[in-house]
């Protein structure tokens, strides 16, 4: 791709991804998904997103010391979210701008988020939410719309903080306390209120009853989006009082996609 115009006046740089096409359908961003690039080395990384074959790219590249590049213009559809589904939707990337934000990742030690990185992601996506008309419950991880395959951007993102400046959706998160818990193997009315309550939030689960590989996936994804104290795939009390506190906090034309959420 040629060089072109920064989205966002923030953006610093421009680096032409050559992995890119057009938006399915017509269909507008009005989701963001945040990710973390995963790799050893910033330099690596960014090739990745960018050279021609490897068929991955983001819209945007957050750098450890608040530098944003722009890789994608927002109008295209960039190739960052692959097989994902949020709201009964499943072309995430067709829906989405995706921001990588410069991080090892669990597999290289895992390092905290500079401060300064995420002063340039709350910056960069509130700019995206203005422009694009993106609901603070649609800036989403990469976890929560891939659950069986994705960490990113991890139980160490703070998105506590962003929420303070009106990027995403958060609630306090209930304390852990002992309690009776739903997990793998649990069969019940409560795991498929469990179910039909994440599935009402957007996540694709299986509502029948039985808590299955896949709910574990999906708890735990939860978890390390709204309860990052404690990510082990277990419904506790806490759990399940925080869902239930963010559904409850929802814009009410929040859920009406997820009515017809897809269950596979
Ligand atoms: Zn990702």
């Amino acid at each position: 791709m040629k060089t072109f115009t920064p989205d966002s006046s923030i953006a610093s740089d421009v680096i032409p991804s050559a992995n890119y096409g057009d938006r399915n359908k017509g269909r507008q961003a009005d989701m963001i998904v945040l990710h973390y690039t995963g790799m050893p080395d910033v330099e690596g990384a960014i090739a990745q997103l960018c050279t021609a074959g490897t068929e991955v790219s983001a819209h945007y590249i957050v750098l450890e010391d608040g530098r944003i590049v722009q890789c994608v213009p927002e109008s295209k559809r960039a190739w960052h979210a692959g097989v994902s589904c949020w709201a009964g939707e499943e072309d995430i990337n067709s829906c989405s701008i995706g921001v990588e934000i410069i991080n090892r990742g669990h597999d290289w030690g895992y390092p905290d988020f500079p401060l300064r990185q995420i002063a340039a992601v709350i910056a960069l996506c509130r700019g995206i939410m203005l422009r694009r008309n993106v609901p603070a419950h649609r800036v989403l991880a990469h976890s929560d719309v891939a659950p069986a395959r994705k960490k990113d951007p991890g139980e160490k993102f703070p998105w506590h903080s962003l929420a303070n400046s009106g990027v995403g959706h958060w609630v306090q998160p209930a304390p852990i306390v002992r309690s009776e818990a739903l997990k793998l193997g649990s069969i019940s009315d409560d795991v498929a209120g469990l179910q039909a309550a994440l599935a009402r939030y957007g996540y694709n689960v299986p509502t029948s009853g039985k808590f299955d590989g896949a709910t574990m996936e999906v708890v735990t994804a939860f978890q390390r989006h709204f309860r990052p104290e404690r990510v082990d795939g277990i419904a506790d009390h806490s759990t399940m009082t925080t869902l239930h506190a963010l559904l409850s906090s929802l814009p009410a034309d929040a859920t009406q996609a997820a009515t017809t959420v897809a269950v596979k």
